[in-house]
């Protein structure tokens, strides 16, 4: 490629809409631009590096024995009614008609469309296991687009499906994907981590999530420093604090003016936190639900959609806390009816006594509240976040937290879509079964940008060599200069000759608007050859990542030198 004829438009001002390095970088070094909210334009050399990402996804999927096939972008409703989902789905799908008024959604994720495909082709148990592929657009109206490629409305996804007869055949395809997915980001070049997921409503250890590790990821993970384990926060999953034995005292109602937060309340009544319950209001489908945690613990919204089965989970409003008989500031469990909302306790607030909550009035609090003698829950689980002082739930070792963004999950969906999709096969015995699926993403347009996040400094972009849209940069100092410009012509030519992917930046401009860009966009290697150079008979390496500068004799050995060199990068 001639820069001087790349289109890739760079920008010398960080743009102002862009909040994260990957979306101010992609800007400014010309990789995309926008065409609505979380709908952007792939410039050539973003298209180059997202290819670079499907080949090494399709190689790895296809060496795990995975398919791939291309499934519609548009769908029709009536496979989403009948999984139940067109409902439930919610604002984040984007919905529209035909010509003739018939409802279709662009695809957010297709076990629908896979599952329809499958059932009507798929019969008898010699033709399990399955698993197909497919590298495509999708399109989910996210309430809040940002961050540029980590959370678009249309994005890239790689999604797969696998379908078995049975749980332990399963496993072996889900574990076939998990190995797939530790190739995919190791050869990416990217620092990452798998963690447990939350599940759903499945609940077990049927999903693993692949996280980059970088502090601008909106994910928060806990790992052990001690043990393997490693969770997202919202799966971490928690034992119950026990608490010291102590009588039960007598219940009793105090004043507590103007006290609105749990802090509030612990300092005027001179009570230490632990001895406190906060409760967090939500509304769903289903009502209100009141949860309740100690006071120095927080509520882990993922488990309370697990464990109260709702899909929605709003903050409640003043007005549903008035209509339920409580105030905002002043919640607790005592004297509320568990017929009438959900009043969901954390299991470690089960083991406290004689402890201090809101008495549902306000600038009013109550003290020595017991379980068991002064309220009743309407589910007692584990609903809170795992903090840095709590114990490695495996091993009892010390944990860590650090920020990830997602960039691949794979998922168990047992008979959840063969079942209500009907999709089953006949096994040895003529026996119907429904098959046993698992399903498993890659966001690839995510992946590029979580690249940029891991992978950058203040000038700019530094590829990791496998996903670079090109991995070297060959910079004549001087194009006016006849004899560098025919040098580096000829190193450029040598380079791809040699099958490596080489620019080559004859544009008329000085070298320092050169440099400048060759860092901006991130070329692992960049070659300059100037008079100086020449007079040496060498020309001059820089690796972006380090910075370091080498010399190599301009003989018949660079090219196999620069090619070992980008093995390592
Ligand atoms: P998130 O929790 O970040 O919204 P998700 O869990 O809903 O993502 P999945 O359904 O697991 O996403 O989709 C598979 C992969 O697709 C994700 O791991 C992620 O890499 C990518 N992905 C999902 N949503 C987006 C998005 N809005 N923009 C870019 N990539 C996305
Ligand atoms: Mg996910």
């Amino acid at each position: 490629m001639r820069v001087s004829r790349l289109y890739a438009p760079t920008l010398r001002e960080v743009p102002a809409e862009a909040e994260v390095v990957s979306h101010q970088l992609m800007l400014r070094a010309g990789f995309m631009r926008k065409a609505a909210g979380g709908i952007y334009s792939y410039l050539p050399l973003a298209l180059r590096v997202l290819k670079k990402i499907e080949a090494i996804v399709r190689e790895e999927m296809d060496q795990a024995g995975a398919q791939e096939l291309l499934m519609p972008i548009v769908q029709p409703a009536e496979m989403w009614q009948e999984s139940g989902r067109w409902d439930v789905y919610g604002a984040e799908m984007f919905r529209l008609n035909d010509r003739h008024n018939r409802n279709f959604c662009l695809g957010p994720t297709h076990e629908e469309m896979v599952t329809t495909l499958i059932r009507a082709d798929i019969r008898s148990y010699r033709q399990l296991p399955l698993n197909v592929y497919q590298i495509q657009n999708k399109f989910r109206d996210e309430r809040r687009p940002r961050f540029g490629l980590m959370r678009g409305r249309e994005f890239i996804m790689k999604d797969a499906y696998s379908f078995d007869r049975d749980e332990v055949a399963l496993d072996k395809s889900y574990q076939a994907m998990y190995d797939a997915y530790t190739r995919i980001f190791t050869r990416c070049g990217l620092n990452f981590r798998p963690v447990e997921a939350d599940s759903g409503a499945i609940g077990g250890s049927g999903s693993h999530e692949f996280m980059v590790i970088a502090d601008s990821g909106e994910a928060e993970i806990v790992f052990c420093t001690e043990c393997e384990y490693a969770a997202n926060v919202e799966k971490a999953e928690l034992a119950a604090i026990s608490s010291v034995d102590e009588p039960m005292q007598e219940l009793k109602s105090v004043d507590t003016p103007n006290c609105k937060t749990i802090a509030d309340v612990c300092n005027y009544l001179n009570l230490s936190i632990e001895k406190s319950v906060k409760a967090v209001a939500y509304t769903s489908e289903k009502g209100l639900i009141l949860c309740f945690v100690r006071g120095d613990h927080e509520v882990n919204e993922i488990k309370v959609i697990n464990t109260c089965n709702v899909i929605n989970l709003e903050m409640a409003s003043e007005e549903e806390l008035t209509k339920a008989g409580t105030v905002g500031g002043y919640m607790g469990p005592v004297g509320m009816d568990p017929e009438k909302v959900m009043i969901v306790v954390d299991s470690s607030v089960m083991n406290m006594h004689n402890f201090c909550c809101g008495a549902n009035k306000s600038d009013s609090h109550y003290l020595n509240v017991n379980p068991g003698r002064d309220f009743t829950p309407t589910f007692v689980a584990d609903i809170r976040l795992i903090q840095e002082t709590d114990a490695c739930p495996h091993c009892g070792g010390k944990i860590s937290k650090a920020r990830g963004i997602e960039v691949g999950q794979v998922f168990k969906l047992f008979t959840k879509y063969s079942e209500a999709l009907k999709a089953t096969y006949l096994d040895e015995n003529g026996k119907e079964k429904p098959m046993v699926m698992g399903c498993y993403g890659v966001g690839v347009s995510r992946t590029m940008a979580a690249a940029i996040e891991q992978n950058n400094d203040a000038d700019g972009i530094i590829w990791p060599a496998a996903i670079a849209p090109y991995q070297v940069l060959v910079v004549p100092v001087n194009v006016k200069d006849e004899l560098s410009s025919q040098m580096a012509e000829e190193v450029y030519s040598n380079l791809l000759k040699a099958g490596i992917e080489a620019a080559i930046d004859d544009r008329k401009e000085r070298p320092g608007v050169k440099f400048k860009d060759a860092d901006l966009i991130g070329y692992p290697v960049r070659i300059v050859i100037g008079p100086k150079t020449l007079t040496e008979k060498q020309i001059e390496i820089k690796i972006r990542k380090t910075g370091e500068v080498m010399s190599l004799p301009l003989n018949d050995d660079y090219v196999k030198a620069i090619k070992e060199l980008l093995l390592k990068l």
